[in-house]
């Protein structure tokens, strides 16, 4: 039986998109929910719950998805590092997946990022570099401090080995530095590269989002995933088998 959605956030951007996307794959949308509308009725029409709504909004979807025993997805973004982990401890209790990017393809890079910051060593300079559109608020992206996460891991360096940008007499670049460098301008849906420069090569790995399709179809995969996992938090990672 084709499983049955309830998208949380329906009239957003990302809500409109993954209806449209949901109707493409043969999954059924049970319940569309925003703004004011009835969350319990939505969970109790739906196997699967996808959440692309707002921060404020994440209490009470995984108090519904504890209280309706229901999976869900949370593709929210912009919980404080307090508050997410406390959310976290909910969302344990149900099984959630839960990714602050829903592509395919920069999972991969990822997942591609760890294994190339595991093979070249520390005189492979390593960078990122990403570019949004005019209208981000934030600077780096989420996905680029993911990734900056990943090398630093791999290296085993802190927080401190970040440069973020350089300007003036900086002095020579020092083989435990992690540059990142965030460019803004017109309508860029997101673009990310990561690069390891040594003398005489240099590996650059880029991913480019023309469309926030990509966001939409990833999820509903999790979606699908996720429907017969025990409980538990996973990542796109778990989903896609790169762990
Ligand atoms: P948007 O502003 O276009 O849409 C958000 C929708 O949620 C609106 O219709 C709003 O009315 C609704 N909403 C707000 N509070 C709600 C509540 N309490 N209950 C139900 N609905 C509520 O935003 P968007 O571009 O669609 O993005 C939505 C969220 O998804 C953001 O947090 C964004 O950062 C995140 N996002 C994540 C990914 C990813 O891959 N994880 C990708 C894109 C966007």
């Amino acid at each position: 039986m084709a499983l049955r959605l309830l998208i949380n956030g329906s009239k957003g951007r990302m809500g409109q998109t993954l209806i449209s996307s949901a109707k493409d794959l043969g999954l059924i949308v049970a319940a569309a929910v925003d703004v004011g509308d009835d969350l319990a009725a939505g969970f109790n029409a739906a196997d699967v719950a996808v959440d692309f709504s707002s921060h404020h909004a994440t209490r009470a979807v995984l108090e519904q998805a504890i209280a309706q025993k229901k999976p869900v997805v949370i593709g929210t973004t912009g919980h404080s590092a307090e508050t997410k982990r406390e959310l976290l401890a909910l969302a344990a209790k149900v099984p959630c997946v839960w990714a602050g990017n829903y592509s395919v393809g920069v999972n991969l890079l990822y997942a591609l990022t760890r294994r190339a910051a595991s093979v070249l060593d520390a005189s492979y300079d390593a960078e990122v570099i990403e570019m949004h559109h005019r209208f981000k608020k934030d600077a780096p992206s989420g996905t680029a401090a993911r990734l900056l996460e990943i090398i630093l891991e791999e290296r085993k360096l802190t927080a401190d080995a970040l440069r973020h940008g350089r300007e003036g007499i900086t002095g020579e670049r020092t083989p435990t530095e992690v540059g990142i460098h965030s460019l803004r301008g017109g309508d860029v849906v997101g673009d990310h590269t990561v690069l390891f420069a040594a003398l005489g090569e240099r590996l650059e790995l880029t991913h480019k989002a023309s469309d926030r399709g990509i966001f939409a179809r990833g999820a509903l995969r999790a979606a699908r995933w996720v429907a017969d996992k025990p409980a538990g938090v996973y990542d796109m990672q778990d989903v896609l088998g790169l762990k």
